[in-house]
Parts: C-alpha cells; structure tokens; sequence
C-alpha cells in the first residue's frame, strides 16, 4: 500500500483521491478510481507509474477517455492521464516526434497544413497519440500505426525506445497494449501541391460524413464493437449494420440507448450507468448471434470490470 503522504511527496503534479472517471471519460460514465494522478512532466509521470508497480498497485495510463467504459463502482487502483505530461510534440521537416498525450485531432491537423502526410485522416479521432497506438486507432483506409517509426514505452522503470519492426499491429491491435506508451517518433510523407490538394477533399469529406453519421452532440466512446473479420461473416456486414438489422437503433435501457444515428454507437442520455451499457452490450451481442451467429467483440475497453462479457 502507499499513503497519500508519500504520494503527495513523491509526484510533483496533482494527486486526487477518489476522483469521478465521469469527469473524464467522453461516455461520461464511471464511478471512482482510487488514485487520479496528473503528472507534470514525464519524469514525474515515470516516478508515478514505477512507485504504483514496485508497492503492486494496479495502475494505468490513460489519455481524453474516448474509448473507455468505466464501471460504475470505479476502479481500484490508480489512473494516471497523460495530456498534460507527455502532451509535447516535435516536427522537424517531416519526423514528428510527440508524447502520448498529444491530442491526436491537433497533430492530425498541424502535420497536414505543413503538407505532411500520413495522419490526416485520423483527425476526427478524439484520443492522444498514446491511446491510439495501444489499440491501432484508424479511420478511413488509414492506421496510427502506418506512420510510426518507433515508440518510446516504460519499462521495469525505465524509458526503452521500440522499433517498427519489433510492434505487431493490425485491425485495432497493438502488440504494446498493457505497456506504459510514453510516445512515439513518426516519419510523415511530404505532400506536393496536388496530392495535397486531393487529400483535403477526401480529408472533408470524411469529416464531413463523421458529422452526420455519428451522435457527435451525445456523448458516447466511438464504436462499441469491432467489425468482424470477413472469414468469421458471411453476411459482410459491418458490425453496426448487423446490429441496425436486429431492429436494435434507438433500443434504451436506463440512461443508455443505442444510437438511431450509427447502430454500433452507445450514447449516455444523461443519466446512464456502465451496467445500462453493459445491458445494451449484451443485448447487441445475443441478437447479432442468433440472426447472423457471429460473436461481436468489444473495441471499447472496459475498466473496473472483474471480467469482460466477451
Ligand atoms: C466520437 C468518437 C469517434 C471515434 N472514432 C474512432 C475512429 O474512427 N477510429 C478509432 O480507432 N477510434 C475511434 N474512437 C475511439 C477513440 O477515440 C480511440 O480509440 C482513441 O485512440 C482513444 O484514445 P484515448 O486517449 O481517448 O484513450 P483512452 O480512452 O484514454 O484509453 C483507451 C485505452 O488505451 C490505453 N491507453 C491510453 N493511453 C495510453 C498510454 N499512453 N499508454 C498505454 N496505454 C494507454 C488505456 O489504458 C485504455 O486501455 C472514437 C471515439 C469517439 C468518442
């Protein structure tokens, strides 16, 4: 165990204790985690995380919670969120260099208007940098993972720098998930004038198609489910389709309710409770087995949950 004493001593940024995860999830939904931790600096960051381990606290990282369900009895343990420090970045002619808390639609943003490609359709993603590499994010044909060159991780204490080549990575995988990401070095390709100009329209128009097929106005944690692999469905559907055909849109339970907007989307009316998503959750995934027997599995992450449902 550790006391609040030692910790409020040891860590330079703000520790609080039994703070809300509502406050800090984009579901808005979530009991308390015993120890919020917000590190000033790396180094601080790393002094947290090592002492969380050596007294054999559960501890993880996180960034804006957008792909986050917390339970609603919160979670054990400790929470360090790192957009304050490791929310740096770096571009010297086309290397970006950028800590996990970078905000991801920001870098997507500044590394397009110098021309740079390689992460601009990745801007409608509302998460850091570090939160993207652990799960592969992507959108629209393009993958955090494409650009990355090597990624910077915390381990037995210390900062270790992990190639490309040594990451495994596919559909919303990372083999680093479980690491500590302190953030990650990426080459971007240069634009000439006309390729950028034809990325801006694909890149529009994808932000465009967000706009309209999302519940942006609620809030919600992204898609719920992976979209099966094509081996495992026959129907070819994605995995909101399948759950748009089980009747599903608009189908509440307490304060949740599956989007009428985008079937693979829970959003919180209000008042939801992870036990109303978990509800939906379950509903979803048995009503997609019997019509097409395929078993949805879960993109989002759920924390504080003894065991997942899939
Ligand atoms: C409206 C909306 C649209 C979305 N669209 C997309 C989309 O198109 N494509 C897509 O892939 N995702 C999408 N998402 C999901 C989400 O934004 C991404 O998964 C994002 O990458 C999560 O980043 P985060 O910082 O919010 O991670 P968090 O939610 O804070 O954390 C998610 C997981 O990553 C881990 N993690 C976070 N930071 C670190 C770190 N530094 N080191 C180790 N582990 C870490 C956490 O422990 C947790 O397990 C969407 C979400 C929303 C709300």
């Amino acid at each position: 165990m550790i006391s609040t004493e030692e910790l409020r001593g040891a860590i330079k940024g703000q520790v609080l204790l039994g703070e809300s995860m509502k406050e800090h999830t984009t579901m808005k939904i979530g009991g308390f985690a015993d120890f919020y931790v917000d590190p000033l600096d790396k180094d601080d960051l790393c002094r947290a995380v090592t002492l969380f381990a050596q007294r054999g606290l559960p501890c993880l990282l996180f960034g804006r919670g957008s792909n986050l369900l917390v339970h609603d009895e919160g979670i054990r343990g400790a929470v360090v969120v790192t957009t304050r420090a490791l929310g740096n970045y770096t571009i010297s002619k086309n290397v970006v260099t950028a800590g996990a808390g970078v905000s991801l639609p920001l870098l997507a943003e500044k590394t397009f208007a110098r021309s740079l490609g390689g992460l601009e359709m990745l801007q409608g993603i509302p998460g850091t940098v570090g939160g993207a590499i652990a799960i592969n994010a992507g959108a629209n044909g393009q993958e955090i993972l494409d650009a990355v060159s090597w990624v910077e991780i915390l381990e037995g204490g210390k900062p270790r720098v992990v190639s490309k080549d040594e990451i495994a990575a596919g559909y919303r995988y990372c083999s680093l998930e479980g690491h500590a990401i302190l953030g990650a070095g990426m080459k971007l390709q240069k634009l000439s004038a006309t390729e950028r100009e034809k990325i801006e329209v694909l890149r529009a128009a994808a932000l465009q198609k967000r706009a309209v097929s999302q519940p942006l106005s609620w809030p919600n944690a992204g898609s719920v489910f992976r979209n099966p692999a094509p081996e495992e469905n026959p129907s070819g559907l994605s995995a909101g389709q399948m759950i748009d055909a089980c009747g599903l849109k608009g189908f509440q339970r307490g304060g949740a309710a599956i989007s009428e907007t985008h079937a693979n989307i829970i959003i919180n009316k209000g008042s939801a409770k992870a036990s109303d998503v978990m509800e939906l959750i379950t509903l979803a995934k048995e009503h997609v087995r019997k019509m097409f027997g395929v078993c949805l599995e879960l993109e989002i992450k759920l924390l504080g949950f003894e065991k997942a449902c899939c």
